[in-house]
């Protein structure tokens, strides 16, 4: 029998690549500059040179046949152990090499975590609006993913509806900071209320409550907005990172996650992790990407392009009458759409080949993402088209 709950979600396809591949045929027709195209979140800003030294530096020093060998399935010693280094200086962490596993992204992670604690039953939980895949993840291992709604004026974690929201078999929640689809960076102080709550919320449940810490934005922040690291306030917390967004490596499937020692119950998670890596076939990440992301660490490329798109961008959109979030972080802008259905809106724009995506694929309908990691170019050309819907809208001031 084939598991007709996969073959659904195989069928149910990604409206993101639908949109976009309506682009690059619209982009043969009208040519490139006239399509703006805003639908996926690939960065368009090179790597930091510690990219191409590490990569010169290797391959002059290494022997092809040793530099591309099989990496050990959880990644190499040395590469762990750098790893653990990096985040005991820069967070004060003790990890130890065992604790870290190197992945192909932070895919890898949220496709294991997910398999390990949901499929003995557990439920998964994430704060709206949130990355799609989550519910793909949930929806294969598990009951579904539970959708916690936030504050709508700010998207920051509202702690009543939290704890209403949350159900005595919660294992896992998913928290994403910055944040994909709004940009928005989570306080402190919505986490560390939140922390308290989960500790409580342990007790009476009588279990592990885990927090899953997806981080590939970590270091696309703007004005110096801090980003707490969870695993100091919250000792279950498993931190997921990923070079894909960090340093523009999206194509190279590099990142790692990372196992406090204190976890509760480390060993039999540690290991159902191991085994649902290997399940999948995620194992043995490229050994020349891993070696060469490793020396990276700490480097970031050159954001200030984001973050003068997103100037641009945020300041222009609400200045002709469009709703959105400050976005703190990340390369994206969630807009509100001036009619409630925010497919139609994205169907508009797509007759004026301005290309965004519908907020009900990130759990929030009446929304748009636009992702901004495009040239500045794209984001000149495409505001009077913004302006013209406006104005057909009637929300121009
Ligand atoms: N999590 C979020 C919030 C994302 O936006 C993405 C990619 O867009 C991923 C995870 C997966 O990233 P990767 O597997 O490349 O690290």
């Amino acid at each position: 029998m084939i598991d007709q709950k996969l073959v659904k979600a195989g069928q149910s396809g990604n409206i993101i690549r639908e949109i976009a591949e309506y682009g690059a045929k619209q982009a043969k027709i009208v040519g490139e500059d006239n399509v703006y195209n805003f639908t996926i979140g690939s960065p368009s800003i090179n790597p930091p040179d510690c990219v191409f030294e590490t990569m010169e530096k290797l391959t002059a020093s290494m022997s092809p046949a040793k530099l591309y060998t099989y990496a050990p399935a959880i990644g190499f010693p040395e590469v762990r152990e750098k790893t653990a280094e990096y985040l005991r200086n820069t967070f004060g962490v003790p990890y130890r090499a065992q604790d870290v596993v190197v992945t192909c992204g932070t895919s890898t992670c949220l496709a294991a975590l997910t398999k390990v604690f949901l499929s003995g039953g557990g439920r998964a939980m994430t704060f709206t609006p949130y990355f799609m895949d989550y519910k793909y993840y949930a929806d294969s291992h598990g009951e579904g993913l539970i959708e916690c709604p936030t504050n709508p004026d700010t998207f920051q974690i509202d702690l009543d509806v939290t704890e209403k929201t949350l159900t005595s078999d919660t294992m896992m929640l998913i928290l994403n900071s910055p944040n994909n689809p709004s940009g928005v960076v989570l306080k402190r102080e919505g986490l560390e209320g939140l922390a308290k709550l989960l500790e409580k919320k342990q007790i009476e449940y009588g279990h592990p409550i885990y927090i899953v810490a997806d981080e590939p934005y970590r270091d696309l922040v703007y004005d110096g907005q801090e980003v707490v690291f969870l695993p100091t306030i919250y000792k279950n917390t498993i931190y997921c990172y990923s070079f894909s967004k960090n340093i523009s490596l999206p194509g190279e499937r590099i990142g790692f996650m990372a196992f406090p020692p204190e976890l509760d119950d480390y060993s039999d998670i540690y290991s159902a992790a191991i085994a649902a890596i290997r399940s999948f076939g995620y194992i043995c990440v490229s050994s020349l990407w891993q070696r060469i992301c490793v020396e990276c660490l700490g480097a970031t490329s050159d954001i200030s392009i984001y973050k003068s798109n997103r100037d641009l961008l945020y300041g222009s959109l609400t200045e002709m009458g469009y709703q959105c979030v400050y976005p703190d972080g990340a390369f994206y802008l969630f807009m509100k759409t001036p009619e409630p259905d925010a497919e139609a809106f994205c169907r508009r724009a797509m007759k004026e080949n301005l290309l965004v995506v519908p907020g009900d694929s990130f759990g929030t309908p009446g929304y748009v993402r636009i992702a901004y990691c495009v040239s500045p170019d794209v984001i000149k050309r495409a505001l009077p088209v913004f302006k013209k819907l406006a104005e057909e809208y009637g929300i121009n001031k």
